[in-house]
């Protein structure tokens, strides 16, 4: 799948991260004042989220790449042309980052960032098999790799599939973002 639905969905992941943790963590935005041992388990428990975040951004690549999905960036180019297709998922990604940096605030926007990074992550497997520095056997994702097979590009329904969790994911962030700002 293109990276712009990867980091998409990682970000979401994050913001629902984030949302959840006041039940595990309920005074995680709560200042500590000079307690050492509070400031302590505060860090323990942003670190926990941004851990979960990230984690949770890196499997979803894994698991969004064997749905159906056409990778339509990369292979139907849009104004750029066909050689620069790294240039396009390069842009579009960048696209996406700058939204979540747009549409959130506070902590919540860089976990969704690390999260959304998180998702994005996985694809330097693709870069480096693509640049000839590994062998596909060598990728580290096992959607990558041949472990897990890849979705394949079954027409309408890989559009809905790649589409689908694209603004799904895109969806939650906007209307969680207009939730804070409003
Ligand atoms: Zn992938």
């Amino acid at each position: 799948m293109d990276a712009y639905v990867h980091i998409a969905v990682g970000a979401a992941i994050g913001v629902l991260t984030k949302s959840t943790a006041a039940l595990v963590f309920p005074a995680i935005d709560e200042e500590c004042g000079p307690s050492v041992l509070c400031k302590l388990a505060r860090s323990i428990e942003w670190a926990t989220v941004y851990g979960t975040g990230l984690t949770g951004g890196v499997i979803s690549h894994v698991l969004l790449d064997t749905l159906p999905h056409g990778d339509y960036l990369a292979h139907y180019g849009l104004l750029l042309p066909d050689s620069l297709w790294l240039l396009r998922e390069f842009l579009a990604a960048l696209l996406i980052l700058l939204l979540i940096i747009i549409g959130l605030r506070g902590r919540i926007r860089l976990v969704a960032l690390v999260a959304g990074i998180g998702g994005a992550l996985p694809d330097l497997d693709n870069l480096a098999i693509g640049m000839g520095w590994i062998e596909r056997s060598q990728a580290l994702s096992p959607s990558h790799s041949g472990v897990w097979p890849q979705g394949q590009n079954l027409g309408a329904i890989s559009l809905v599939c790649e589409m689908g969790v694209f603004l799904l994911a895109l969806g939650y962030l906007y209307f969680y973002g207009r939730r804070q700002s409003g």
